[in-house]
């Protein structure tokens, strides 16, 4: 509700009133600013309200679940958040994470996704063959 037409409402409301009851100026002065009030104050609640449903209600490390990611830009759901999915909010990985405090070493997958990845990479050995390789650099 902008400024004007909150006037125009508090300004019909008063004319109302005044038309059924004989008013004082200082009633009428005082009933302006009663309703007026009021109508801010509805405004800001519909702000507040409107500020919650935009922004999700997690932030964020808690976007990343167990078998889950929310993304904190659209609030969708998904296994993991590519960056060709953060392209559509204007966003690389990177300026995702900062954006939202997110570690920049964390990734954005689901919890049990990356385990799994974890495993798998032990399992063949990946992690060892790395620090072998490491090892025969030195
Ligand atoms: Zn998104």
């Amino acid at each position: 509700m902008a400024g004007d037409r909150l006037l125009s409402l508090t300004q019909d409301i008063i004319t109302a009133k005044a038309s059924h009851a004989a008013m004082s100026a200082d009633e009428m002065a005082r009933a302006i600013k009663e309703v007026y009030m009021a109508f801010k104050w509805v405004e800001a609640q519909e702000q507040r309200a409107e500020k919650l449903a935009k922004a999700p209600a997690i932030s964020g490390l808690d976007s990343i679940g167990r078998s889950r990611v929310i993304c904190l830009e659209c609030g969708k759901e998904f296994r993991q958040i590519f960056a060709k999915h953060l392209a559509r909010h204007g966003l690389t990985v990177r300026e995702y994470k900062k954006k939202h405090g997110i570690p920049l070493k964390k990734g954005l997958a689901a919890r049990t996704l990356s385990n799994k990845r974890r495993r798998y990479a032990r399992e063949k050995g990946f992690g060892r063959s790395v620090a072998k390789d490491r090892i025969e650099e030195e």
